[in-house]
Parts: structure tokens; sequence; C-alpha cells
């Protein structure tokens, strides 16, 4: 996807980066584009093998940055073009360069083995070891061009990578006269470095595997008839035909047929959703039994699962702080061990009588057990398994800070109002003051309420219609966060909100005081409609509280959430109705919108890191405040989904318990991993030094490290 705003002159690309293996090539990127004037910004997303710049158009173009990534000898691809041919055939031949570079030092050892097991019928002693000697020449040519080249083009911008180190490794190995260990060192590498290629794939295409659920087609109607198209030519507005048991191409709006849908891939909710006319549906979900007309409401680029890969790949792309961490530690790491490799070459012969060829040898063992690359893809492997596991889920997280973040909390603050209570409250009492009729307050009522998006407002309209109760147009309509709504209907001043809303505008009387405090006990929410300053009626609204509530509230508590707190704008006796029924007993009543912020705020003084669970409307500003904002239900709002740190697609409070269980399984996968490479590579320094470690273990070692935490990363992706 490339965005060119062409009157500001900012640009911004993403790139595809051929050959951006490993956290130093990023670095090599980082150093070349240091004095590259007109770039603005660039981040990578290693796993992704994604670079994404911003740039000043009119300084720079997009080719001027592939070149700067050619000179690093990687090569790039803006994102829409498809290198897939090419890379196929790069990838097919270095897979066959590593295979013969094995197949050159099996034949080779062979060799060597037999001429050592003294002279036989294969030939003279001395022939055996010339034929052996070609055969690992050979091999170190089949091997060693991928390597070299990267080195090259390392030394040439002033780092040491691991490339580099291999070729000194290698190198000083031949001139030792160990040819064959030379040979294993390249071949070993190679192979390490195809099978980090492949299990990295792994991670990727486990996002990868989201953005297939789509067909590419889908079944148009219009004036001529039925026929299949490509649904990149669909646009909204178009109708299409959803067969039973298909999966539904594009985001749209049902305008006929009934059909239970599955939703997982996107929501992943485990039970399938009624659909009926008026309903949306999701690109990517799975349709049941029956047949389904839809209205087609975005392009295929824009579609909810589309935002949602957007987002992992852009989640995936951010670094987490202990990520950073590892990085600077590895830049002091590898110059640390160089020194120290040359202190061993220099110091181990003096010390301990060797030659200077096993002090050599030691020193070159130690510089290729330095290569941190274990280390430094400990993270990040970690949390990409993580979010594309819980994007699975239909847990959006923002990027691994979050995560990290996220298992430090202990203060879980709830939104009552379509969080804990399902949002879809219904009207179940109409009380009549001062002898207005029902049927009037009604009116009034949704007269005002037409235009708000509150849930309350919902219950209102649909009570009214209902009720056959038409609305009329209603002027000077403004909401009060929080409180209510007010405007004027024929001329005639309608107010409606709260107990709080008509305490502040001092319109309660005791009567109406008394009233209402017997209505909120048994958890229904009033709202009192004025006429002219005049209460005129209560409307009752009931909300159930969601079927999880409880046992996600338990949940929390068991997994040390040890503080949680309900905030909410309705009255205390509705609010602790509720929160009674769901076992929280900190509640925190009659809040405006600017109150949630502030008890959020006091909420951090006394628990450290608060997280917010909220759905969007009047409590946005706390969500924003929160050290981490958990958004419910955002499969249909895209800002939500946006502006949350962690989104979750379903109305479903299990989620959040889940995403805390995997934020602490991530934080314990990342340390399991940070301690399998750094013993791993503790031990590879002490042997190294003390002289058991020959070159081709410490190659070994040092991809098994890598594979290693690999697969553990990996687990996460089926945590739940
Ligand atoms: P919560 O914090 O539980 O999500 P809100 O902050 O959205 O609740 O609203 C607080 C209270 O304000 C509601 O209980 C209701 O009494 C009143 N209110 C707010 N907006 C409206 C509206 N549009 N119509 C009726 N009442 C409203
Ligand atoms: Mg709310």
């Amino acid at each position: 996807m490339t965005t060119c705003t062409v009157c500001e002159l900012h640009a911004e690309s993403t790139f595809r980066i051929e050959g951006m293996d490993c956290r130093e090539e990023v670095a090599m990127l980082e150093r070349r584009f240091r004095n590259l004037g007109g770039l603005e910004d660039f981040s990578a997303d290693l796993l992704g093998r994604r670079l994404h710049v911003k740039y000043d158009a009119a300084r720079i173009s997009a080719a001027t940055i592939a070149d700067a990534v050619a000179d690093t000898g990687m090569r790039a691809w803006l994102d829409h073009e498809e290198p897939v041919i090419g890379t196929n055939r790069q990838v097919r031949r270095r897979q066959a360069l590593v295979l013969t570079s094995g197949i050159a030092l099996a034949i080779g050892l062979a060799l060597e083995m037999a001429a050592a097991h003294g002279p036989s019928a294969a030939g003279p002693h001395a022939q055996l070891v010339s034929w052996a000697l070609a055969c690992f020449v050979v091999s170190l040519a089949a091997g060693a061009g991928a390597t070299m080249r990267k080195a090259w083009s390392a030394v040439r911008v002033g780092s040491l990578d691991i490339n580099v180190l291999m070729v000194i490794a290698a190198a000083g190995a031949a001139i030792l006269g160990e040819w064959s260990e030379a040979a294993t060192v390249v071949f070993l590498f190679g192979l390490a470095q195809a099978l980090e290629v492949r299990t990295l794939d792994r991670a990727r295409s486990a996002i990868r595997a989201l953005m297939d659920l789509t067909p590419g087609d889908a079944l148009l109607r219009d004036a001529q008839g039925e026929r299949r198209v490509d649904v990149d030519e669909i646009a909204p507005g178009a109708v299409i035909v959803i067969r039973p048991g298909e999966k539904i191409p594009l985001d749209g709006d049902v305008v006929a047929g009934q059909s239970a849908v599955n939703q997982a891939p996107v929501t992943g909710e485990s039970l399938p959703v009624e659909k009926s006319p008026g309903d949306g549906v999701f690109a990517g979900t799975i349709n049941g039994r029956g047949a389904l007309d839809v209205r087609v409401t975005r392009l295929r680029r824009d579609t909810t699962l589309a935002r949602i890969i957007h987002l992992v790949e852009r989640a995936q792309a951010q670094r987490a702080p202990a990520q950073t961490l590892v990085e600077r530690f590895a830049r002091v790491y590898t110059p640390a061990v160089i020194l120290l490799a040359a202190v061993v070459a220099v110091a181990t012969p003096l010390m301990f009588r060797l030659d200077w060829h096993a002090g050599m040898y030691r020193a070159l063992v130690l510089l290729v057990v330095s290569c941190p690359c274990a280390l430094v893809i400990s993270t990040p492997v970690s949390i990409v398994a993580a979010l594309a596991g819980a994007a699975r889920k239909g847990v959006l997280v923002k990027g691994g800070l979050h995560l990290e973040r996220m298992s430090g909390v202990r203060c879980v603050a709830f939104d009552k109002t379509g969080t804990l209570t399902c949002g879809r409250p219904e009207v179940v009492e109409v009380v009549a003051l001062n002898g207005a009729s029902p049927a009037s307050i009604v009116r009034l009522a949704a007269s005002v309420e037409q235009r708000s998006t509150h849930p309350i407002a919902h219950a209102i309209l649909d009570h009214a219609a209902a009720e056959q109760i038409t609305a009329v147009a209603a002027e000077h309509v403004s909401a009060l966060a929080g409180r209510g709504t007010e405007g004027s209907v024929n001329g005639r001043r309608v107010l409606l909100g709260s107990h709080r809303l008509f305490e502040e505008r001092r319109l309660c009387s005791p009567a109406l005081h008394e009233r209402l405090a017997g209505m909120d006990t048994t958890g229904r929410t009033s709202v009192v409609v004025a006429l002219d300053d005049r209460p005129v009626g209560i409307i009752a609204v009931a909300d159930r509280p969601r079927e999880t509530g409880k046992s996600a509230v338990e949940m929390l508590r068991r997994q040390g959430i040890t503080s949680i707190v309900m905030l909410t704008g309705d009255s205390r006796g509705t609010a602790e109705a509720i929160a009674a029924h769901l076992g929280i007993d900190d509640v925190r009543a009659e809040l405006l919108p600017q109150d949630k912020v502030a008890a959020v705020e006091e909420l951090r003084r006394t628990h450290g890191s608060v997280a917010m669970v909220g759905d969007g409307v009047n409590d946005a500003p706390a969500l924003a405040s929160a050290d981490l904002g958990i958004a419910m239900g955002v499969a249909g709002s895209d800002a939500a989904l946006e502006t949350a740190d962690v989104a979750l697609m379903a109305d479903e409070l299990l989620r959040i318990p889940y995403a805390f269980r995997l934020s602490r399984a991530t934080v314990r996968n990342i340390k399991a991993n940070l301690a399998i490479s750094i013993v791993m590579k503790a031990t590879f320094v002490v042997a190294a030094v003390a002289g058991f470690a020959t070159l081709w273990m410490a190659v070994l070692a040092d991809t098994g490290a890598s594979v290693v935490v690999i697969a553990n990363a990996l687990r996460l992706l089926r945590a739940d």
C-alpha cells in the first residue's frame, strides 16, 4: 500500500525487503539511511520483512530509497509489486547451493576418514587427502557466496554482523589448515539460515492466513442477473448473493434472507450469530444454512478483516521495550566478544603454553559464538506469535508494548452500560407524573433522542416504534454527555436524562427524588423527562448484565487482578444492583465522562497501572487516559478499532481474562527465550575458552538456540 499526499510532499511507502532476516540487517539499513537526506522516519517489520518509510517527496523518491537498500546488498520492492517469482527462484537457488555444499562436505569428510584409517583399497593416502581437500573447497565455494556478499555490504557500512564473523571464522580455519572445519562452519551456517527462514515463515503465515479467509470472487446480482465477479471489481452499493455454507467475500448489510453466520474468523465468537435484514456481515465469516442478499458497504481493501490484518502487521512492526533492551545489549555484546576473542588468541597460548594455532582456534570458536541472533529474535518472535494468536481469537493488541504493559496491570476498571451490560436496554416501565399520558412522554423522549447514539436512546426509539408512537421533529437538540439530551419540540423545551442532571438543574423535587430512589434498587435505569422544566414522566429502562460477566470477573480475580472497579454515569442504586450481581464491590457511580478520567487517575495512584474496559460511548476519554484502553465489540466501529490499545472484536467479556493470561504467558515466554539463549551462549563461551568446543559445535549451538527459541514462541499461537 502506498499513500502519497502530493500536496504536502510528505510521502509514505511500504517496501518488502528481501534479505532482511536479522536485526543486524535492520541496523545496516539504519546506518545507510542516516545520511539519506529527505528521509523522515522509518520502521522495520522484521518478521513481515517490511519497511515502512516516511519521506519528503520533494527531495527523494521511492526509487532513491530502494537504491539505498540495494547498497546494503538487500533488495526492496514497493509493497504492491509482486516479487514472488524472483524470490522463489532465489530461495530455490540458495537451497540448491546449501545442498551442494553439504554433499561436497559429506564426501570430503568420508574421504578424510578413509585416509585416517590407513591405506586401503581406495587408493594411496596422499591422494585421498588431496581429494578430500578438493571436496572441502567445492563445499566452501558453494556455501560461502551469499554470506560473503552480505558480509561485504556490512563491512562497507562499517558494521560487524554475523556474516562478517562467519567469514572471518571460515577464513581463519582455512588459514589454520582446518579445511574440513571451515567447510562445516559455512555449510551449517547456510543450513541454519535456511531453517530460520522456514520457521519464521511459519510465524508470518499465521497472520497471512487471516487474509486467505476471503474468497476472491462473489456472486453479483444486478439488472443483468447473477454472475461471478472478482471482488476487487465490486463497489459499495452492489448487491451480492451468499449461498448457504459460503464464505462472505465483503463487508455489507443484509437486505434479504436469514441465516446464522459463523463470525469466529473475525470476532472469535464461538457461536453463530443470527443475521436478518438490517444486520451487518463481515468479510471472512462463514454463512450458515440460509441464503443472504447483502448490500456491499466497503471495498475489499477496507473491510474489517483487512483492517485487522493491517493493524496486526503494524503492531508487529512496533517494538516492545524488552526488544529495545535486548538490542542495546546485543550492540555491546558483539564487540565485547570480539575483544574477548582477540584476548583469547593472544593470552591462552601464553597462559596454558598452547601453540598459537590452538589459541587462534579457540578465538575463532568464540567469534562464532558471539552471534546474538537467538537473543535478538527471542523477543519479537514471541510477540509476533502472541499477537497473531490473539488476532485469531478476535483480540487485537496494538503492539508488544501493550502486551508487556498488560502483564503488569493489577487494577481493571469497567464501564457499565454497553460493557458489563449488554448495552441493549429495553423500556420496562413508563411512569406518568403530573397528569401527562405515557404515550406523550414517550413521544417527547423519542423526539429528542432521534439522533442520539446512546443505548438508552435506542431503547426509547424501539419502544416508541413498538407502540406505534411517531416522533416529531425536534430542534436545537444537544447531547449532554453522560447526563442526557435536550431540545425543543413544537416550541416547548424538552429535557431528558439522569437523576443527577435534574439535581444539577435544581429540577428535582423531594417527591421525584423519592420515586427515583425506589425504582433504582432493582438495577433499572430511570430517565426523567421534563417539559418546560417540569418533570412529566420517568422512563425506566433495564439492561441485562452480560451472561459471562460474572465468570469474567471471577477469572480476573483468580489471575491476580486485585481490584476490579465499575465506573458509570448511571445512578448509584442501579450501579450497585448490577455490580452486586457481577461480584464487583468497588462502584463509582454518577460520573460524567471527565469524572471517569479522574477516577482512572485516582486508581492509578493507588494501584499502579490501570486498564480500562469500555465501549467507547461516554468513556472514550477514560479509555485514552488509562494505561491500557480495552474497547469491546469494535467489529463495527472503526474509530474504536483504531484508538484502543486492545480491541475486542466481539462483545465477549471472557476475552478479557484471556488477554491478561496471554500477556503474562508472553512475558514468561520472552523470559524463557532470553534464558535459553543466554545459557546457551554462556556455556559456549566457557567451552570455547576452555578449548572443548569446536567450530561446528558453535554454529550448531547457535542455530539450535534460534530454532528452540522460535519453536517455543510459536506455542503462543495456540495459547488460550
Ligand atoms: P455508563 O457510564 O454506564 O456507560 P453513560 O455515561 O453513558 O453511562 O450515561 C450515564 C447516564 O446518563 C445514563 O445512565 C442516563 O441516565 C444518562 N444519559 C446519558 N445519555 C443519555 C441519553 N442520550 N438518553 C437518556 N439518558 C442518557
Ligand atoms: Mg458506556
